[in-house]
């Protein structure tokens, strides 16, 4: 089971009902934050889940509005008894960004490994302790994709892998002798009385996983049906929800309701959430079906609005 909360649902500016962007998903008691705008720490604090075990954060640009609350947040996660390194993923420029950001919160007591601009699948190990950062056998997958906005600016897509079933009849037919069927099933290759066991030896078919993605602040692009493809969740930008303000959506480099839902469309996600809203749009949901005339399963964000995903749904 997978938790994902919505913890700010603003752009722009901070308002009294709406903060500004950030998400935080829970997995395994363990947690990564993605965003963290003004107000994160309150609606974290209103939620209740802790500060400690937040093990990653994924920053989507610069902008005030996802990153302001960062310092606040890293001295908070430092009181709170963290000594565990921290990894901090973000786009080109991301490390002199936090570093700034880091004169008024200087002194941590723990280590923090900065990833800029990932071009390649970041592996993520989910054990007993930390989500951490392993070579091969990763059960999450976390990817980014470069977006059009006016500052560098990242997508992320998290995928939670469900391991197969053990199936005996494989093992069997593959000569595995019993005394390994448990270990290998668990764990990597096995030498066996000189001869090599592999996990696909004793493992059914690939199950499909729990795919979460989000998308802000961006123009709509053509790789990014590709990215969200068949995600469980869609998280999308929707700082106008009137067609009207098209013109004020392409000069800051923001979507629509209408283009947000157009893209879950094209990715054939479960669901679409969108989030982000502007200032100049004081109830979101009265535009509602400018996104439900393309995409029906449509959620319009809310502060600390809370979804499950479960392996079990699926
Ligand atoms: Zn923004
Ligand atoms: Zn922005």
């Amino acid at each position: 089971m997978i938790e994902v909360a919505l913890l700010g649902c603003g752009g722009g500016m901070p308002m009294p009902e709406r903060y500004l962007s950030a998400l935080l998903l829970k997995y395994g008691g363990r947690k990564i934050l993605i965003d963290c705008g003004e107000g994160t720490q309150v609606s974290m604090r209103i939620l209740g889940w802790g500060f400690k075990t937040i093990d990653i954060i994924c920053i989507t640009h610069g902008h005030g509005d996802h990153i302001v609350g960062l310092p606040g947040l890293l001295s908070t996660i430092g009181n709170s008894g963290r000594t565990a390194p921290l990894t901090i993923i973000g786009p080109e420029g991301i490390t002199e960004i936090v570093n700034g950001l880091r004169v008024i919160a200087p002194y941590l007591p723990f280590e923090i490994n900065m990833i800029e601009n990932p071009s390649e699948t970041i592996n993520i190990g989910i054990g007993k302790e930390e989500l951490q950062i392993v070579d091969k056998t990763a059960e999450m997958e976390i990817k980014a994709l470069v977006v059009d906005h006016s500052a560098p600016c990242l997508s992320y897509s998290f995928n939670i892998k469900r391991r197969p079933r053990f199936d005996a009849s494989k093992a069997a037919a593959n000569h595995v002798p019993k005394v390994i069927w448990n270990k290998l099933q668990k764990t990597g290759d096995i030498e066996y009385e000189g001869v090599l066991f592999t996990p696909d030896m004793v493992l059914g078919n690939e199950r499909s996983g729990i795919k979460i993605s989000f998308v802000t602040d961006t123009r709509p692009t053509v790789e990014i049906p590709r990215f969200i493809m068949e995600s469980d969740l869609f998280i999308c930008e929707g700082t106008y929800g009137a067609e009207e303000d098209l013109n004020k959506a392409v000069k800051n480099k923001h979507m629509l309701f209408r283009e947000a839902a157009e893209l879950a469309e094209a990715g054939k996600v479960k669901e679409l959430l969108l989030t982000h809203f502007s200032p100049i749009m004081q109830v979101p949901e009265l535009y509602r079906e400018n996104a439900e005339a393309i995409f029906a399963k449509v959620t319009i964000g809310q502060d600390r609005l809370i979804k499950g995903i479960s392996f079990i749904d699926k």
